[in-house]
Parts: structure tokens; sequence; C-alpha cells
């Protein structure tokens, strides 16, 4: 699915409008003086375009994807009815600019040829304060809109490997290790880390595999709203979720830690499917706690690709029963 924001048309801010409106006047000219402003104004109106179009590529927000709907919410700082309200002022103010423009080309026409250039002044600085009533809400939606544009690296129409657990557990080790091509790296606001989007090719489907990098590695007491936002965002992709412990003798995090954590992550509502890793350096007290807890049955090492093929078709398996079927249906 292409990312609903990539196809906004961004406008021009308020006052680069103008400006660049200004400075292309006196290269427009007409047969006679009243052509002339009335091709300015005409100019004008058209230039006013990349406003409706802004408005016009701008998705519906009621109708997006719940993940996209909750992205809307975090690109606009949780204020969704003040970016609805912008669009619509913007949308207003374009309408009635356009209004203007009409009626000082009906006065040009009717006005003697010695009025033709006030009137085209007259109009451009009328439809020039409606715009400038609107510059704040039209800066803010273009901030939002190019937040939106750049979240294409998760796609939620795609059944998703979540992987969860504590800071330096090995997540993104893993996306690498199991996804078919190099993952990409990419920046969400709701995260100041990096998430890794890696793809596993189906043959019928593609199956997508991503981190969560300070969405699913703290304990929900300790998270702004962003990222309770995010979780809510996570909570809407099509998937299973594996959690990730780290039972090795240099684990930043002890069983009890990571042991709350997976429960919290269970708590979602989602599949969550726990993994033992770094098995490789094994502690044995932190592997017995956690393993004893947990009921693990896969452990791997991530780092050295241990256990990683088993895992993979467990959970490729499931995605086929529980999730292929419904995404193909
Ligand atoms: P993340 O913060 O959960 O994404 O963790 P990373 O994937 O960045 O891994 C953190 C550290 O653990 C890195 O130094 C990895 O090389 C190391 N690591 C990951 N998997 C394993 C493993 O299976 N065994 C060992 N010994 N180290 C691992």
């Amino acid at each position: 699915m292409l990312n609903p924001f990539e196809k906004i048309k961004i406008p021009p801010e308020v006052e680069d409008f103008i400006k660049s409106y200004i400075n292309k006047l006196p290269s427009i000219g007409g047969t006679t003086v009243k052509d002339r402003e009335i091709r300015r104004i005409k100019s004008l109106e058209d230039s006013l375009s990349r406003y409706t179009d802004f408005i016009n590529t701008f998705p519906r927000i009621d109708k997006l994807h719940p993940f996209y709907q909750e992205m809307v919410k975090i690109a606009s700082g949780g204020d969704v009815d003040k970016l609805k309200m912008c669009l619509g002022a913007i949308n207003r103010a374009v309408l009635l600019s356009r209004k203007i423009t009409r009626q000082y080309i009906s006065l040009i026409r009717k006005n003697p040829e010695e009025e033709a250039n006030k009137l085209m002044r007259q109009c451009v600085g009328r439809v020039s304060s409606i715009l400038r009533q609107r510059s704040e809400c039209v800066s803010w939606s273009i901030k939002v809109a190019k937040t939106l544009r750049k979240l294409n690296a998760i796609d939620p129409s795609l059944p998703t490997i979540i992987i969860a657990g504590a800071p330096n557990v090995g997540k993104s080790t893993l996306v690498g290790k199991i996804s078919s091509a190099k993952p990409e790296v990419a920046s969400y606001p709701f995260t100041t880390k990096e998430i890794h989007v890696g793809h596993i090719d189906m043959r019928v489907y593609k199956v997508q595999v991503i981190d969560t990098p300070g969405i699913l590695d703290r304990p929900m007491s300790k998270r702004n709203n962003i990222e309770l936002q995010a979780i809510n965002a996570i909570k809407n992709l099509e998937g299973i979720i594996l959690f990730i412990f780290d039972v090795s003798k240099t684990s930043l995090y002890g069983s009890k830690e990571q042991i709350d954590l997976y429960k919290e992550v269970k708590s979602l509502g989602k599949k969550v499917i726990p993994v033992l890793n770094k098995i490789d350096e094994k502690d044995e007290n932190l592997y017995t706690e956690i393993k004893s807890e947990t009921n693990a049955q896969f452990e791997i090492s991530a780092e050295k690709g241990e256990g990683i093929g088993e895992l993979l078709n467990y959970v490729l398996s499931l995605i086929k029963n529980e999730i292929g079927n419904k995404i193909l249906d």
C-alpha cells in the first residue's frame, strides 16, 4: 500500500506565495490595460490552486487505515481536530479569494480603464489579507503533512512480525537476520530511535519485520503520551509479536524487568511468542528463571544465526494460518 500521505501536494507558505505572485506581476502583459489587469487577477486565481491541491490531496482522515489515523494523531501533536479545522479554514479562504477575484474581474470590465490597475491592486490586497489570516494554519498543516509524507517504511497492509523486548536484547540484529533484503532504517515521530524495517518475500505475499526501539521496550508507566499513541499504532498492525529476552551474562536487564515487560506486551492482546536470545552466551540463572516463567520454546542466537530457521518457520506458518488468509481474502 502506498503511504496515503505521499501524494499530498505541499503548498508554499502564505508569505512566499504572495511574494512570488507579486514578483511575477510585471511579466504579465495584455493587449489593453484592462486585459492586462484581468490576466494578472486570473493568474492569482490559478495560483490559488496550490492550496486547493493541498486540501484535495490530503487524505480523508476518517477513512484512513487505523495505523495511519494514529500517525495523524501523533504528527498533529494529538490535535486532529485542529488539523481538520485548519484544512477547512484554508479551503474556505481559497473559496472566498476566488469569489473576490471574480468580483474584481467584473468590476474591471465595468469600470473605466484608468481604474483597472487600482482595482487589480485592491484585489491582490484583499486576497493577501484573507490568506494571511490563515498563515498560521497553513504553516502548521504543512509541517504535519511533511511529517506524514515521510512515514512510508511501515506498510499496515502487510502481515507483520513485530520484534519487541528491552533495549539491547538483539531486536535489530534479529530483523536483519530474518529479512530477505537489507532492512530499511526509518525515522518515525513517535520514537527518537531508528526503526528497522525488513521484508520476507513469501511467494504470494510479503511479510514485514519491524523492531520497536523506544516503543515496546519500557514499562507503560514510564511512557509519555506519544509513546502510548505509538503503541496504539503498533496494535493496529496485523501481526505477531516476537518478544525477545536477553539471557546472556552481559544482559543489561534482570529476569524480573524483562518478564514484567513481557507481561505488559502480552496485555496488548496480540499473539506474543517469547524467544530467548544470546543463547551462545547464556547465563544459567537468567536463562532458567525466564524459561520457567515464560515457557519459551525458542532459543536462538540472533548474532550467530542459531535457531533462527525453526523460529521463522513457526512464525511464518502462524502468519499463513492466522493472517495470510485474512489478508488474501
Ligand atoms: P536492540 O537494541 O534490541 O535492537 O539490540 P541490537 O540488535 O542492537 O543488539 C545489541 C547487542 O547485542 C549488539 O552488540 C549485538 O551484536 C548483540 N547481540 C545480538 N544478538 C546476539 C546474540 O545472539 N548473541 C550475542 N552474544 N550477542 C548478540
